[in-house]
């Protein structure tokens, strides 16, 4: 089996070739990249979902306070609110994970970098949004917290890991590159890859909905204040997922992305090559430089030794 691509289009010819679906491929696929048995990737994974589905838990059961207090316990506030908005449960939920899972990075907890730690809220708190929402009756495995998950989720979190490598090959996954389109843009667009299989539609809706959610980050700045990677990544884990729900929606809907995924993902490229240096995660410009930015900064100086 070929096992080496670099575009969609190229995945969809060799799942086609094969006949074997997108995440079986991506499992075998890591088996052959790493040498390693197709048994101990599948228990891999689902550590990692692990890993994911704890943080959540830690995030929204004890309120996460980071030392500058740039992090204070938002995904509590949020799930305690007496007042929203959008009353809708998967809504709700997303944006309350997505806020979990990242402030238990902020305060140095453990998290999976999925693509990279300051948008690791973003595809397992959808993920788990959905799952804690819509799969009831799906399998009997609803809210476990416990390996061996349901192999939905696993395909569904494999599907997502295998749109985070189409775009590190075509572009990057690394906001000191692309800016925050290349972490938080990314995540999103994984993420939506992931619901829209979740929600049973085929790979190229799926990849059709990742396209529609990837455009809307392009060329988002990468400023954390004091470079701490708390403002504005925490909350734009939330925002993202917002994003991600729009996105999958619309494709529900049948409304496609005109821009193929591909060819979003070579702007993102073009568009993170253009970037200047100040907004790629060097603390240099935009909300880092603020006012606020820079007492924020200068607090952290006199905290260190
Ligand atoms: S703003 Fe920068 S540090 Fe924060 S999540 Fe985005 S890319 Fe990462």
């Amino acid at each position: 089996m070929q096992y080496r691509f670099h575009t969609f289009v190229e995945l969809q010819a060799i799942l086609e070739a094969e006949s074997i679906s997108a995440p079986e491929y991506g499992i075998k696929r890591e088996a052959f990249m790493t040498g390693l048995p197709e048994e101990r990737i599948r228990a891999e994974f689902d550590r990692r979902i692990a890993v994911t589905r704890n943080a959540l838990l830690q995030g929204l059961e004890h309120p996460q306070h980071s030392r500058l207090g740039l992090t204070k316990g938002a995904a509590v506030a949020f799930t305690k609110a007496e007042r929203h908005l959008i009353r809708d449960d998967l809504f709700t939920r997303s944006l309350a994970y997505s806020l979990a899972i990242n402030e238990v990075n902020a305060c140095g907890g453990k998290v999976v970098a999925f693509p990279t730690a300051g948008s690791s809220g973003i595809v397992p708190g959808v993920i788990w949004a959905w799952w804690d929402t819509r799969s009831q009756g799906a399998s009997g495995t609803v809210r476990l917290n416990d390996p061996p998950y349901d192999p939905r989720l696993q395909d569904a979190f494999t599907l997502a890991s295998l749109t985070g490598v189409i775009i590190a090959q075509g572009a990057t996954l690394a906001g000191s590159e692309g800016g925050c389109q290349a972490e938080c843009g990314a995540a999103g667009a994984m993420a939506a890859c992931a619901l829209a299989y979740l929600e049973g539609l085929p790979l190229g809706a799926c990849f059709s909905a990742a396209a529609l959610s990837l455009k809307n980050s392009l060329g988002l700045a990468c400023d954390p204040v004091a470079g701490l990677v708390e403002v504005p990544c925490v909350k734009r884990n939330a925002f993202v997922a917002a994003n991600v729900l729009t996105a999958v929606d619309l494709t529900l809907s049948g409304i496609e992305s005109i821009i193929p995924f591909d060819e979003v993902v070579w702007a993102m490229k073009q568009i993170g090559d253009s970037l200047p240096a100040s907004i790629r995660e060097n603390a240099a410009g935009g909300l880092a430089i603020t006012p606020t930015g820079c007492m924020v900064k200068q607090a952290l100086e006199r905290l260190q030794p």
